[in-house]
């Protein structure tokens, strides 16, 4: 329980101890009546040049819950928050079988996280490798080995967002993010995300952070099986009583599908099982890249260089009179742009950095949403409209996992040309692709109209030598599998779809939140062994 302190503005290079001595001032709050003080949120507000600085949110714990309540009542600039997470409501009675979860991306591993945690034993089956064999397999293919197609950039342990810049921001706001977080930092993550408004952990930190997680429920009594993928289930009719993987079969009493946006066999499985899903919107496009260097020079003009400012990022959008957007998503600043297909002969991009951000390049999706519209209604033909693209740049670059790419300059003029002074970062290498053979015409006509946008607003998208390198088509689930309020299928009383590929999740932290959300409906419904 705490007051939080809003509002607190200071310079660039001012200390933490003084902007919290600026917020008791401001609240009327003296020290020593408190047990606990911290900056609880900071972020940058670079609008104007002339005047760049942070806006904090002080925190400051006294102890006494209905003091604090009635401190907030009187002063509207304070906020009282109970950051007491609810404790789960576990159900006791007759149990049979272990709950399965599907998949060990973070909502299968919260949710197994916090079943492990309060007595529940439960079984993972996840079909890439340990963190650590995972990355030898993604470390060959981007050095020009073969694919593995069971672990990769999208599978293996810790999903998706293992190679990654592990950005933890979300939309939601939902009590369980700052579980998250702070679980994060049990395990190792640095105590900076808990106050920073971007916070991010870096995919060198996360790949630790993830085993130590791993560690913590088979110390609890969970079980978790790489190196199996789930294939299909025995059922009574309404319920599933076998869960069947490519290793055997285990009974389980409860399924938690967290298979990611992917799994596209898994959904195909499920389809044809007759489990309800339906089509859903998501967003296909390029990753572009521009020096780092750059990015901070659009952001903060002669400040650029100033070490107390954090490596410069952004998020754009732009809007047709259609409705259509365009917009940046998962900037990476000093990152690279990494080969993450999970299937042979397509080729996909996405991003990823380490925790100091000190590449040369700063890297970013530029998406531009799709639905039914361009892809038809039936609720696989999202995953095949995105798998046709990833096919069709694979041969458009040579048929040897090459992306396709091309200057800003050479997609304006549909010129496509390579010629550059920034150094791409894929690993597996470029091939210059006129893009009107990759997308229709709708999809280049939004990403020139968002490019044209995004230059109006930051100088670095007038460079016409950054880079376009393509598909970026894993950005979220093209479909949604359908849940009750129970987060159980209308069709299966004990299968819980979870996480992003189930359509719930859009991002780690908010994936991490729908695993705990399920975790704790499957506590009140089935008790412990
Ligand atoms: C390169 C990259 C960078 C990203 N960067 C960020 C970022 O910085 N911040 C952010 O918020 N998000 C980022 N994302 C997105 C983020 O990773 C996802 O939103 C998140 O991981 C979704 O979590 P999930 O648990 O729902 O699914 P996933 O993380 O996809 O995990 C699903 C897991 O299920 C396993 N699986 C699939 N099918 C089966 C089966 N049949 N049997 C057994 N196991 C199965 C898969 O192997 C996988 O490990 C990034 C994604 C990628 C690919």
């Amino acid at each position: 329980m705490s007051i939080i302190i809003n509002n607190i503005k200071s310079q660039i290079s001012e200390d933490a101890e003084n902007v919290i001595r600026k917020a008791l001032k401001k609240a009327d709050i003296r020290k020593s009546d408190t047990l606990k003080t911290g900056i609880y949120k900071t972020s940058l507000d670079a609008r104007k040049r002339t005047d760049i600085h942070f806006v904090h949110s002080v925190y400051a714990d006294l102890g006494d819950a209905e003091r604090e309540k009635k401190l907030c009542a009187s002063d509207a600039s304070l906020q009282y928050i109970d950051s007491e997470v609810k404790k789960p409501v576990i159900k006791s009675g007759n149990y049979k079988g272990r709950i399965a979860v599907t998949g060990f991306g973070p909502a299968g591993l919260f949710c197994a996280l916090v079943l492990s945690e309060n007595g529940y034993r439960p079984i993972v089956f996840e079909r890439g490798e340990t963190v650590d064999d995972r990355a030898r397999s993604v470390e060959r293919f981007w050095n020009g080995g073969p694919l593995n197609i069971s672990s990769n950039v999208q599978f293996g342990e810790g999903g998706a967002g293992t190679f990654s810049d592990g950005k933890l921001t979300t939309r939601i706001k939902d009590p369980f993010c700052r579980y998250v977080l702070e679980s994060f930092v049990k395990f190792g993550a640095p105590e900076e995300i808990l106050f920073r408004a971007k916070p991010h952990i870096g995919t060198d930190k996360l790949k630790s952070i993830i085993k130590r997680m791993r560690e913590q429920i088979m110390e609890n009594g969970g079980e978790v099986h790489f190196n199996t993928t789930v294939t299909g289930f025995e059922t009574d009719g309404s319920r599933i009583c076998r869960v069947k993987t490519d290793k055997g079969d285990h009974d389980a009493a409860a399924v938690v599908m967290a298979v990611g946006n992917s799994a596209r066999d898994t959904f195909e499985m499920l389809f044809s099982n007759s489990i309800l899903m339906q089509t859903k919107p998501f967003s296909v496009g390029v990753r572009i890249e521009h020096l780092q260097e750059s990015v901070n020079e659009s952001l903060y003009g002669e400040f650029k260089d100033n070490p107390f400012l954090p490596v410069g990022e952004y998020q754009l959008s732009y809007r047709d009179n259609e409705g259509r957007g365009v917009y940046t998503f998962c900037m990476c600043p000093g990152g690279m742009v990494v080969p993450s297909a999970s299937e042979e002969n397509t080729v996909v991009t996405n991003g990823m950095s380490e925790f100091l951000r000190n590449g040369k390049n700063a890297n970013a999706a530029v998406a531009v949403s799709v639905s039914e519209k361009d892809f038809g209604s039936s609720p696989l033909d999202g995953m095949y409209f995105a798998r046709e693209l990833e096919r069709r740049a694979f041969e458009l670059a040579g048929r040897d996992y090459k992306a396709p790419a091309t200057t800003v300059g050479g997609f304006m003029s549909g010129k496509p040309s390579l010629e550059s002074a920034i150094a791409p970062t894929f690993a597996r290498g470029l091939a210059e692709c006129d893009f009107n053979r990759l997308f229709n015409e709708k999809i280049n006509s939004m990403l020139k109209a968002g490019l044209m946008d995004f230059g109006r607003k930051m100088r670095c998208f007038r460079d016409e030598s950054a880079i376009m390198t393509a598909p970026e088509t894993r950005t979220s689930s093209p479909l949604r599998i359908l849940r009750n309020e129970e987060l159980v299928s209308p069709v299966l009383d004990n299968l819980y779809p979870c996480g992003e590929g189930a359509g719930y999740a859009g991002g780690i932290t908010s994936a991490a939140v729908d695993g705990i959300k399920t975790a704790y409906k499957l506590m009140e419904r089935f008790s412990p062994e």
